[in-house]
This record gives structure tokens, C-alpha cells and sequence, in this order.
């Protein structure tokens, strides 16, 4: 099969929305994106043996690859409307790339977001996609906006997917699914888009993640341990292993946002899906509270690539 077929076969044919004027096929797609409203554009490559393990299901990797970026964008405060997709194939495999597009194109219907161009080539096993939303100008959520005095809320869980890879193997499917099929808070990003004062999504690790915030706008944080929205796989576990979980471990997709406490009080009732988790402090770092009362640093670590 070349190149054009299975691009014809497992990409193209999908109806093309209306701001996108022109979709597949020619040398770039065009789209219009609506008035007022500035565009955010994220990136994000999925490598085999790092991103996602040897032999995982290639509907798994397809939902994946778009779910991280789609988590971009909820960090961003945006609505998604489409993305290119960037393929390089060992060879071939047709079983794999229909695989791939299952996983991809229900992630991609759940959110109506729609695929307009992209790349395929051959070479080792990489998925790479270029995402693109939209947010009232002036309104998207940036990392350097934090205040002193602001709340801190997470919208997901944590620690799941990290405890999902610790197993490996012998993870059970719900703990995997964590890992293979994170859900990108896009709903929450929405909701705090020109609310909260600053957002990222948590990739890499909440300490990590939320340590980019504090860098960029030049403040520290107090985090209460036991408000951590620990994922339910995590309570089995004794307390201190799920908390470094929790705060150090990577692919959650989690968002964590600060807000003026009068935003998050009349955000408070309507978000489900939101808890607080600290302040916002003038310096000092990340630091944690337990159960006790006790504060501790906690370092900024989480998954780094290099
Ligand atoms: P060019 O040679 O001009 O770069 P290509 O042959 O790479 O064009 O691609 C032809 C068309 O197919 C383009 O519109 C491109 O956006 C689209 N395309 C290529 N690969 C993919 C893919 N993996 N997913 C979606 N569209 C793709
Ligand atoms: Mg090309």
C-alpha cells in the first residue's frame, strides 16, 4: 500500500468542517478561525518506548497522541478545533494505521475536533500532531499569571498513570486505561479561561508542572497533601508512596490553575470537577502540609527527558 492510499483509506473522507476551507489533499490546508478570538496552536510527538510502552494497542496510541495535545489546549483555555498529524511508519502495517485511527478519531469525535492535513513518511515509529483551538483574545490561560493569595485548583486525578506504568504488565485495564487513554480536561480549561489568573496541565508531574507556574510568575506555593485529588488505585497504597506518586509522577493530564479566592468562590458550586489544593505564595518555593500540620519542601521533580 503507498503512501496516498492509506492516506486516502484511513484519514480522508471525513466531512470538513466550516471554518476549515480547504481540508486534505492539496499542498496546505486553509481555515478561518472565528472573529475575536486568537488561535492557540500546541505540539506534541509520541516516540515508541518512551511516550508510550513497546506493544501498546495501537488504538491506544492514536487516542493518546491526540489527548495530549487536547490537554494542551484545555492548559490554554481553549476550544480545539483541528489538528494535523504527523506519521513516520516503520513500514506499512495496515492493521496498525487502522488501528491508530480508531483510537484517534473516537477521541477526536468526543471533542468534534477535526484532522486536516498532516504528513506520512517512513522511518522509526513516531505519531506527532499539531493541534489548534480558539479563545476570546486576551483571555487564554498562561503560566506566568499567578498571584500571591490565589487558590490553587486541580481538575482530574493524580498518580495513575505513573502507578499504571510502575505495573506495567501486570497493571489491571482500568488502572492502565490511566496511562493508554488519558482525558483531556477541556471542559475545566473552558470554564477557567479568563477567570483564573494562570494554568498548565500536569505531563510531567504536578510538582514539576506546577513548578513552571511558580517560575513564570516568580512566586511560591503551599500545598495541603491530603486535598491532592489522588486517583482511587492510589488509596490502597500506603500514604506517603501514593503522594509521591501524586506529586512526582508523569501523564496524568490533569489541569492545575490559580485563581482569585472570589473567583473560586462562585466557581466552586458549578465545577464538579475542580478542587482547591493550595495558595499561591509571594516566595518560598514549593512547600507541602500534612495531615499534621507539618510543612516540608517539596522539590520540583517529576519526568524530564534529558
Ligand atoms: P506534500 O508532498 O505537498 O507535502 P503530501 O503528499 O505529504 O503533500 O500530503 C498530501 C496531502 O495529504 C496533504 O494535504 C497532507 O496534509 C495530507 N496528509 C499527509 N499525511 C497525512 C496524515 N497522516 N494525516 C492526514 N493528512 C495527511
Ligand atoms: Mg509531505
Amino acid at each position: 500500500m503507498t503512501e496516498f492510499e492509506l492516506i486516502r483509506k484511513y484519514f480522508q473522507g471525513k466531512p470538513t468542517p466550516s471554518w476549515c476551507t480547504l481540508g486534505i489533499g492539496d499542498d496546505a490546508a486553509l481555515i478561518q478561525p472565528p472573529a475575536g478570538r486568537e488561535l492557540a496552536l500546541c505540539s506534541d510527538t509520541l516516540i515508541e518506548g518512551r511516550h508510550f510502552p513497546v506493544r501498546t494497542a495501537p488504538a491506544d496510541i492514536g487516542w493518546k497522541a491526540l489527548a495530549v495535545n487536547l490537554s494542551d489546549l484545555a492548559a490554554m483555555g481553549a476550544q480545539p478545533l483541528g489538528f494535523l498529524l504527523n506519521l513516520s511508519l516503520p513500514q506499512a502495517d495496515e492493521a496498525f494505521v487502522a488501528g491508530l485511527a480508531d483510537g484517534l478519531f473516537e477521541l477526536a469525535a468526543q471533542h468534534d475536533v477535526a484532522l486536516i492535513g498532516g504528513d506520512t513518511t517512513r522511518g522509526p515509529l513516531s505519531i506527532s500532531i499539531t493541534a489548534f483551538g480558539h479563545v476570546a483574545a486576551g483571555q487564554a490561560l498562561r503560566r506566568d499569571g499567578a498571584k500571591p493569595g490565589d487558590v490553587i485548583v486541580v481538575a482530574g486525578e493524580l498518580g495513575a498513570a505513573a502507578l499504571a506504568l510502575q505495573q506495567g504488565a501486570d497493571a489491571p485495564p482500568a488502572l492502565r486505561a490511566y496511562l493508554d487513554r488519558p482525558q483531556p480536561q477541556l471542559a475545566c480549561g473552558q470554564a477557567l479561561a479568563g477567570v483564573a489568573h494562570a494554568a498548565v496541565d500536569v505531563s510531567d508531574g504536578f510538582a514539576a508542572d506546577l513548578g513552571h507556574v511558580l517560575k513564570a510568575s516568580g512566586c511560591g506555593a503551599l500545598i495541603e497533601l491530603e486535598a491532592l485529588p489522588l486517583a482511587p488505585a492510589l488509596r490502597a497504597l500506603p500514604p506517603g508512596e501514593a503522594q509521591t506518586l501524586a506529586l512526582h509522577g508523569g501523564d496524568d493530564y490533569a489541569l492545575v490553575a490559580t485563581l482569585a479566592p472570589a473567583a473560586w468562590a462562585s466557581l466552586q458550586g458549578r465545577h464538579a470537577g475542580l478542587c482547591a489544593v493550595g495558595q499561591i505564595q509571594h516566595e518560598g518555593g514549593l512547600v507541602g502540609r500534612d495531615g499534621q500540620g507539618k510543612l516540608n519542601p517539596v522539590p520540583l521533580t517529576g519526568y524530564s527527558h534529558f
